[in-house]
């Protein structure tokens, strides 16, 4: 009897702790449709990795036996992960050296921060004259608060924003990476920086750090060193069921039980979504808090992945604000290397009621919220992150969050920038882009100031954008000024691009290689070897542009590393090089990837160059992103053109390949090239340039197919905008950088008397025109 006892004693035991183990399992994939049959597993695919044939994923102990019953093949290739992690992360720890220059304070799960610690550093935070209040919006299961922050303006009119974190307890690198945020805002605006003051004064930035506290308590309690993998919150379901993952316990109804197979209803998976929407109290805590308050914007906070990702996560396709987005998104994408769009066009699958998805559908009780989920930091990082990488984690997302802030209203932001020079005309022209990345239409113009940092080169000039509406981009061409004397051609100098809206300045500084160039086409194709791989040449719909592609008219193949490499190596002597390509491409995120490389020993090695727009690699053991590479990778459909010095690579004969790779799975349109040049800037005396004598600039009009006037300037005045203004004062037609010399179509004007002014370096110039 005893015996027996004892024996059910054990097995209770081991139901209780039936899903409180984690494995990391390769599980494979045999038939044509077990992927399918996978997913319909709901287990978290956010941890999972791909292979050419299994998939590599952290599950629990009833998700393991799930598996099994289901008749995959599998293998554990760790048997317990959290004590694998607890091990890693100590023996990171141990190794770990301290900046001493950095005044951020580590937390005590290895680098990470306690509950009681979280609340330390915002109670720290709150000592300051921007804290606005705290409140408790509700409890969890187990009746710990939920506390949200708030710090800006006490103007409750202020825009109001919301950044939140640990919907899942297993990614405590949301809240150090808050943390270290407002840290610097605030410490900025003490010390008098105009961009944290403004935004401080301007804003009402709500905080919940900890939404899911049981959960990460859980995690504390069991591996007090961190490394702990509950993800859900603590519902106590039954006695062998624990929690519900709150980013799927979201409505409305519709959404939550979306027909997509992106939660689960099983209690024991990680994706349980509850038994009905917000049935949680964290989350019906959070859905009554924004009912009493005002958001626009909300910022869910997630890792890992490298990931910028939006609505519709139940609907396969976008949100009618997908352009601003996407805009937001793109613009982000250099500085962070964050892929961006929605959960399928990101992680590559769906799911159903999630955060963004609410908080984007407007009720009865509150508006229209755009929200975004970060999943912070990159792949090899994991959920626990090894110490070193606590900080440049939280660096790499200031931007991101500085720019969410600033994005409730207008945000004009220099979007993207390349240097170009005109040979036939010998002027350098610098061509900009601004965008507004912000929800609202600027009303008002935006002054740019432009100046070089530099005394080898003087640029100092002020030009004014129009109002622009959410999401557009303005292009503005500015001709440089021919170079100083001293100036040795092919030098790299650096501008401050200011941007001056409602009064205040925001700096970028862009870097550009000046002035004279001569272009070597690398699309000619007798400089390739195109009998390696799948390399040809596509006509651009539309147009007669001829692309060079990997997969010229159809998808690039699985499986493929396709190759396009020089026939022969091509020596960069004394002068100074640069790398232009415009190009576009569709190239499945994380996985497969595109790169420009570079040999200087005939293609015995080659290095992959990094340019603005490359993505730092994945690491992922299945694709082939190889950690420490750079390529191109994610959905970036717009033309850009990305310009790359060749310094470092001067005096020596060069090879370059251009590499497609691809895994096993999904493949899309892959790589079209519009343009790939080596700008050589041989050596010149400006002296002479400078005196060599310009033509008269003529202006000639055309309206409704006729000639009508031509407009005469001198040379060197430089013509930033013609604008035509009908008598009533109404700007009717505009062309941005009217080309020296060209023919102007004036496009739908109508018979009668109108003024065109042209803005110059010089002020405005007025002409009367008569269209008849
Ligand atoms: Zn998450």
């Amino acid at each position: 009897m005893k015996k027996v006892s004892i024996l059910l004693i054990l097995f209770l035991e081991s139901i209780i702790n039936l899903n409180s183990k984690y494995y990391l399992l390769k599980i494979f994939l045999e038939q044509e449709n077990d992927y399918q049959k996978l997913l319909s597993l709901n287990l978290d695919m956010e941890s999972a990795t791909y292979g050419k044939s299994e998939i590599t994923i952290i599950v629990n102990e009833y998700e393991k036996e799930m598996i099994a019953e289901n008749g995959f093949k599998f293998e554990p290739l760790i048997e317990d992960y959290e004590k694998h992690l607890e091990m890693k992360i100590k023996e990171n720890v141990d190794k770990f050296k301290e900046d001493n220059l950095q005044a951020f304070e580590y937390g005590s799960m290895g680098g990470f921060y306690t509950l009681e610690e979280i609340y330390q550093q915002f109670n720290k935070l709150s000592n300051n004259p921007y804290f606005v209040e705290k409140q408790e919006i509700g409890y969890s299961w187990e009746k710990n608060p939920i506390i949200a922050y708030c710090f800006g303006s006490r103007d409750n009119n202020k825009p109001e924003v919301l950044i939140t974190a640990l919907h899942h307890s297993r990614e405590p690198a949301t809240v150090t990476t808050i943390v270290y945020f407002l840290q610097n805002l605030l410490e900025k605006a003490k010390n008098g920086d105009d961009e944290a003051v403004y935004l401080l004064e301007n804003r009402r930035i709500w905080i919940i750090p900890v939404l899911n506290p049981d959960g990460y308590l859980y995690n504390q309690k069991s591996y007090p060193n961190g490394g702990g993998l509950w993800r859900k919150n603590r519902r106590p379901i039954s006695q062998t069921d624990t929690g519900v993952d709150l980013n799927r316990n979201y409505g409305p109804y519709e959404f939550w039980n979306a027909n997509n197979n992106g939660s689960s209803t099983n209690p024991k998976n990680e994706t349980y979504r509850g038994p009905a929407p917000f049935s949680e109290p964290e989350i019906t805590a959070l859905r009554n808090f924004c009912f009493k308050r005002n958001f626009r914007l909300a910022l869910n906070f997630h890792t890992y992945g490298g990931m910028l990702i939006y609505p519709y996560s139940a609907l396969p396709f976008e949100t009618p604000d997908s352009i601003w987005y996407r805009s937001f998104g793109a613009y982000l994408q250099p500085i962070t290397s964050y892929y961006f769009g929605t959960d399928v066009q990101t992680v590559g699958y769906p799911t159903r009621g999630s955060s963004d998805d609410w908080f984007y559908t407007p009720d009865s009780t509150k508006g229209k919220i755009l929200a975004f989920s970060p999943e912070a930091s990159f792949q090899f990082d994991g959920f626990w992150p090894k110490k070193e990488r606590i900080l440049p984690i939280a660096k790499e997302n200031y931007p991101l969050i500085l720019n969410f802030l600033w994005s409730v209203e207008a945000n004009i932001r220099l979007w993207d920038y390349f240097y170009n020079f005109d040979t036939t005309r010998k002027i350098g022209f610098l061509q900009l882009e601004f965008a507004n990345i912000g929800l609202e239409n600027s009303t008002n113009s935006t002054q740019v100031r432009i100046y070089s940092n530099s005394s080898d080169y003087s640029l100092d000039t002020i030009f004014e954008l129009p109002p622009l509406q959410s999401a557009e981009r303005f292009y503005k061409s500015i001709q440089l000024p021919i170079p100083n004397e001293t100036f040795k051609n092919g030098s790299e100098i650096e501008f401050t691009v200011s941007v001056i809206h409602n009064n205040l300045v925001r700096k970028d500084t862009i870097k550009l290689t000046l002035y004279e160039y001569q272009i070597v086409d690398l699309k000619d194709s007798t400089l390739w070897d195109f009998s390696l791989g799948k390399w040809g040449y596509e006509i651009l719909n539309d147009s007669n542009y001829i692309l060079l592609c990997d997969s010229p008219y159809y998808n690039y193949k699985d499986s493929l590393d396709n190759y396009l490499v020089f026939r022969a190596p091509y020596r960069l002597g004394a002068n100074n090089f640069e790398l232009e390509l415009t190009s576009r491409w569709a190239i499945e995120p994380f996985y497969d990837y595109a790169k420009v490389e570079i040999s200087t020993n005939n293609g015995r090695d080659w290095t992959p160059l990094r340019f603005k727009r490359s993505t730092i690699a994945s690491g992922n053991q299945y694709g082939k992103q190889k950690l420490g590479e750079f390529g191109f990778a994610g959905y970036i459909r717009f033309w850009n053109t990305q310009t790359l010095s060749l310094k470092e690579f001067l005096w020596k004969e060069i090879l370059l390949r251009l590499s497609v790779l691809s895994d096993r799975a999904k493949n899309s349109a892959g790589w079209d090239i519009k343009d790939i040049k080596l700008r050589k800037f041989p050596n010149i005396s400006f002296q002479n340039y400078v005196s060599t004598p310009k033509p008269i600039n003529k202006l000639f009009l055309f309206s409704q197919g006729k000639f009508l006037q031509s407009i005469e300037l001198t040379e060197n005045i430089q013509i930033y905008e013609l604008a035509i203004w009908d008598i009533l004062g109404r700007k009717v037609f505009t062309q941005n950088y009217p080309e020296p010399n060209s023919t102007i179509y004036l496009q739908g004007i109508t018979d009668g008397v109108y003024f065109l002014r042209l803005s110059t370096n010089e002020g405005y110039k007025n002409f009367k025109i008569l269209v008849k």
